[in-house]
């Protein structure tokens, strides 16, 4: 496999580097050793459907084999070249559009599946007692089976065939245990940074205080390209993570503007400041909330009362 380096010469590049929607069950070659299969799952949470990324040539790694669906299991097998096998299944975090086709991929072809762990593994001690107490509610689309053949650490090197090298990243945020994973300059952000709009945070999976963390990790890193698992490649990350990182300062302002008025749960706020989100998404927006919620009481900003729950009365303190 080249370097990374030839990426912006390699054939198809620019046309990949357009917001223009793949074709589902199609490979696309993005660059030497670097191909996307888009699985046919589009929806409001999914953009246009999952990025499945095949790393290497000849013994391939599968990132993010995708939902469970047949075709696109069928696609991700078929699209391999002659003679080429998959050695290993890569998975950025277990959720439904993630992780599924991982275990039955990887048995088919005698290889291993590796993540952070279980569904559970990588959440911070606020969000480990939120989940226990059960006042979190949350844990939508988890693959709750989700058990790797082998973890991955933060920072651990994988060998992908010809010389290159995957180095993992830990990015906690949209979900626990969620990995982005670096080759050269080129980063695959998983749901952590998305091509299109700023990912769900939704607790105890998600975890806002560890997405901020996430992002300024990421921003230090200074890569060339993000390959997200949804969306258009970003092409410019450095202001892509400045944008996020606005973006939740600027809910965060709205969150406690809202709070000025009075103590509120986080679906009433969620109804006050989603003023143009469908009904049908209010839900994923109150989770959001509840994220940012999380983060100020944590932050003695606010105040959960009884306690720090989904359902719970949040107010500012010394307002
Ligand atoms: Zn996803």
């Amino acid at each position: 496999m080249q370097a990374p380096l030839a990426f912006a010469a390699a054939p198809g590049f620019r046309a990949a580097m357009t917001d223009a929607r793949p074709t589902p069950g199609v490979m696309q070659t993005l660059a030497p050793g670097i191909r996307r299969l888009l699985a046919p799952n589009p929806s409001p949470m999914t953009h246009w459907g999952t990025n499945t990324h095949i790393l290497g040539e000849g013994a391939v790694t599968v990132l993010d084999p995708g939902p469970a669906i047949r075709a696109h299991y069928a696609a991700i097998l078929a699209g391999l070249a002659p003679g080429e096998r998959v050695a290993r299944v890569l998975v950025s975090h277990p959720h439904l559009d993630h992780s599924p086709l991982a275990r039955p991929l990887a048995e088919a072809s005698d290889a291993r599946v590796s993540g952070f762990g279980p569904p559970e593994a990588g959440r911070s001690a606020v969000m480990t007692d939120l989940a226990a107490r059960g006042l979190a509610s949350g844990g939508e689309g988890v693959d709750h089976g989700f058990a790797p053949d082998q973890r991955i650490e933060d920072g651990e090197r994988i060998e992908i065939g010809n010389g290159a090298t995957l180095e993992a990243v830990w990015t906690p945020g949209h979900f626990a245990g969620h990995l982005s994973f670096a080759l050269g300059d080129v980063v695959f952000t998983g749901d952590h940074v998305m091509g299109w709009a700023s990912t769900l945070i939704s607790p105890p999976d998600g975890d806002l205080t560890a997405f901020l963390a996430s992002c300024h990790r990421l921003a230090a890193r200074k890569a060339r390209l993000f390959l997200p698992a949804h969306g258009a490649p970003v092409t410019d990350p450095a202001a892509r993570l400045d944008w996020l990182l606005a973006h939740r300062r600027n809910r965060e302002a709205e969150i406690l503007a809202a709070l000025a008025q009075g103590p509120a749960t986080p679906e009433a706020l969620a109804r006050a400041i989603y003023t143009d989100t469908p009904a049908a998404l209010l839900p994923a927006a109150a989770r959001n909330v509840f994220a940012h919620l999380i983060d100020l009481t944590t932050r003695d900003i606010t105040r959960a009362s009884p306690q720090i729950a989904a359902d719970a009365t949040f107010e500012r303190i010394g307002t």
